[in-house]
């Protein structure tokens, strides 16, 4: 029998706030932060002009700013530098960037919500989200194990919420089994569950350097028709216990948002991804638009569509602007 549970997801102030609908908001927006295993590293990603991997070392420098104008949620990213291998054997080692980041995150900024990213593709020697059969198709059991034991790594870190973003079968069920096998049944479960294999990552896979060498990962995200299937998808992830779900991309998926916040009564996310990120730029640098007054109407769009919190690289810009 699924006994699904309310607590973690209400374990935070910054996730009981995103149980109620509501408009654009400071409270409402969430930034992706990459974390290099460099610790004095500031380097910053050329495809998404104005975004930084940042070190351990400097963390304070990239979020004092934005949580003093009202930054309330994280998104962390471990950008490993070091050797990869066929399991990810550095997502949760204690020196991976990911682990060490939440430590040091919980440490400086006790009220900020510590979401973190779970995923291998940022470790494995092939690049791809799970552990590989020999023929290079996807091993699901293996990759759901061995995610199970990253996000458990990551709730014992510092992590108030564990987001799996590899779109592996089933592995929010795992998940919710190794947190409480971890003594930390209280972390919240973000399931990347409508996950669409978006040209609109490309950006992002220079930032994470996750780059399949290899194939691509349409034989484990959602094929962008596949509105059935994504539907599908949260149903099932909801059903397993995720305490709140993401659709991803945002923009190009407006109706998506809209049918799984009809659908599920957990909050649901938006992630303005880094393909969506660039475009606003570029097309404001190119003399398009007002970027202050795209960036704001993107969100309405996405918060009219359903999104609760939307993920943008915009955030540290947006807390002013959406006050
Ligand atoms: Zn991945």
């Amino acid at each position: 029998m699924n006994r699904v549970e309310l607590h973690p997801g209400c374990g935070h102030e910054t996730l009981r706030a995103w149980q109620a609908d509501g408009p654009p908001a400071a409270d409402r927006l969430v930034w992706p932060l990459f974390v290099t295993d460099r610790d004095d590293a500031c380097e910053p990603i050329a495809a998404m002009p104005g975004q930084h991997r940042w070190g351990v070392g400097r963390l304070r420098e990239a979020l004092d700013g934005p949580v003093r104008n009202g930054l309330r949620a994280v998104l962390v990213f471990g950008v490993p530098g070091g050797a990869k291998d066929g399991r990810g054997s550095g997502a949760d080692s204690p020196g991976s960037p990911a682990v060490r980041a939440l430590a040091a995150l919980r440490e400086a900024y006790p009220g900020l919500l510590l979401i973190a990213d779970v995923c291998l593709c940022a470790y494995t020697d092939h690049g791809h989200c799970g552990i590989l059969q020999s023929d290079g198709t996807v091993d699901n059991e293996a990759s759901v194990t061995r995610l199970a034991a990253v996000a458990a790594a990551y709730a014992a870190a510092g992590a108030h919420v564990v987001a799996p973003s590899d779109m592996m079968d089933n592995r929010v069920a795992a998940i919710r089994a190794a947190l409480k096998t971890a003594g930390c049944g209280g972390t919240a479960i973000l399931s990347y569950a409508a996950k669409f294999a978006s040209c609109f990552y490309g950006p992002f896979r220079d930032a994470a350097q996750s780059r399949p060498a290899f194939g691509d990962r349409r034989a484990y995200q959602l094929p962008p028709a596949g509105r059935r299937l994504a539907l599908r998808a949260v149903l099932r992830d909801v059903d397993e216990g995720a305490d709140l779900v993401m659709v991803k991309p945002g923009g190009p998926y407006l109706d998506i948002v809209r049918e799984v916040r009809d659908a599920v009564r957990v909050p649901v996310l938006a992630y303005q991804v880094s393909g969506e990120y660039a475009m606003l730029h570029h097309a404001a640098a190119a003399g398009a638009f007002d970027l202050r007054t795209a960036v704001l109407e993107s969100l309405d769009g996405l918060h009219r569509a359903g999104a609760g919190a939307v993920i943008t690289y915009f955030a540290p810009q947006a807390l002013g602007w959406v006050r």
